[in-house]
């Protein structure tokens, strides 16, 4: 079904896509292929390109194809985690000297990634809001600025950016834009045909979706980047373990079930706690007072599982809250089918204190899971009493 698949729909590519059962044992499922390496056929006459398993694995391959079919892409890469995936990415795609806008809003490890990693190895970078168009276009340094790089939407307070202006912008300069698709995931929305050259995903969060796995993934349409990327996965060596692999794309059959479980459950938080007293502001893209509704709406099919408020009396009552919930587990990450509760200040965002990052000491934010709404709405009414 590898290639039919491309062309069928979301759903029908989430379960078959990268994968035909096995032709010896018909196994409906791919193996799980616990092997370093591969018996060759004489010297050099490897099996279907097997030949040790940092450079490909069966189950790998079968994710990876998975993976390209959702994000309607030619190739996809799994590895070890989304930081390690940005990392070979980078690797890959820039040499010391060159310059990269970030989104001033990045994922905490992504920003660490940069500042502390990238930054000594030569990489500069400037941050800019992913929201506003003409601040990303004058954050580039023309001639020096290889990779415009953006989430959408960002963690904790859902900017939007538009994926198709950006493109424009980036290929203006010569750039290539590469968005970091964790928080939508390929059901919501695909960057690559809204014209970026490169999907990262944390599969940690939403395409396993059962916070039992870590891991990373890149996507790309062309075939020239498919071929550093395929050299620099290999040469480095970050990647996805089989074991890691089949349950990410275990997950990833159902994602398109989970996410739309994921998005009616915000959908009712938000508006439970649009009417609460407690609550001083609901952000969710959904809303039309949200100020990236309108990209929102055009580039995504719904607007996710993650809702962040703002506890009306401060700080501490935040941290009550979020002591006080019972279905919503106290924990960082995201994506998965349980409910979670976190307080960016203290928590996901306690590194970026003090600097432009920070985010307000009252806010709260919910990875919205996929049990009985009902039980989660008594759960925040509960954890909101005073
Ligand atoms: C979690 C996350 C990452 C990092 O992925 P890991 O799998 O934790 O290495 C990158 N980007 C976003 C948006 C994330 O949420």
């Amino acid at each position: 079904m590898s290639e039919q698949s491309q062309k069928s729909g979301f759903e029908t590519r989430a379960i078959h896509a990268g994968y035909d059962p096995d032709p010896t044992t018909g196994a409906v499922i791919p193996p799980i292929f616990a092997t370093s390496t591969y018996k060759q056929d004489g010297v050099g006459g490897l099996r279907g390109g097997y030949e040790y398993s940092r450079s490909a694995n069966p189950t790998r391959t079968a994710l990876e194809g998975n993976l390209a079919a959702l994000e309607e892409g030619e190739r996809g890469f799994a590895f070890a985690s989304g930081l390690a995936a940005e990392h070979t990415l980078l690797t890959a795609l820039c040499r010391p000297g060159d310059h990269v806008v970030v989104p001033d809003d990045a994922y905490g490890g992504t920003y660490r990634l940069f500042a502390k990693v990238e930054e000594p190895w030569g990489l500069r970078h400037t941050p800019a809001p992913v929201s506003d168009v003409d601040a990303v276009r004058a954050a580039i340094r023309p001639g020096e600025t290889t990779v415009v790089w953006v989430e959408t939407p960002t963690n904790p307070l859902l900017n939007i950016g538009d994926i198709e202006a950006l493109a424009s912008v980036a290929h203006d300069a010569g750039a290539l834009l590469v968005v970091d698709n964790t928080f939508a995931s390929p059901y919501l929305q695909q960057p690559l045909t809204l014209g970026a050259d490169v999907v990262v995903h944390s599969t940690t969060k939403y395409a396993g979706g059962h916070s039992d796995v870590v891991g990373g993934a890149l996507v790309v349409r062309d075939l020239g980047l498919a071929e550093k990327i395929t050299f620099h996965q290999n040469a480095i060596g970050a990647v996805s373990g089989p074991f890691d692999s089949w349950l990410t794309l275990r997950g990833l059959k159902t994602l398109a079930v989970r996410m739309d479980r994921h998005c009616d459950n915000a959908e009712k938080v938000v508006e439970f706690l649009s009417g609460h007293p407690a609550v001083s502001q609901v952000v969710y893209p959904g809303l039309a007072d949200h100020p990236g509704h309108a990209v929102a709406s055009r580039q995504m099919k719904r607007y996710g599982g993650i809702v962040s408020f703002r506890v009306r009396a401060g700080e501490q009552a935040a941290l009550d809250a979020c002591a006080k919930a019972e279905v919503f587990t106290l924990a960082e990450s995201l994506g998965g089918i349980e409910s979670l509760i976190e307080h960016p200040g203290r928590m996901t965002h306690a590194s970026v204190a003090g600097t432009d990052l920070e985010v307000p000491a009252d806010l709260i934010r919910l990875s919205v899971g996929i049990e009985t709404a009902d039980d989660l709405l008594a759960d925040l009414d509960r954890a909101l009493a005073t």
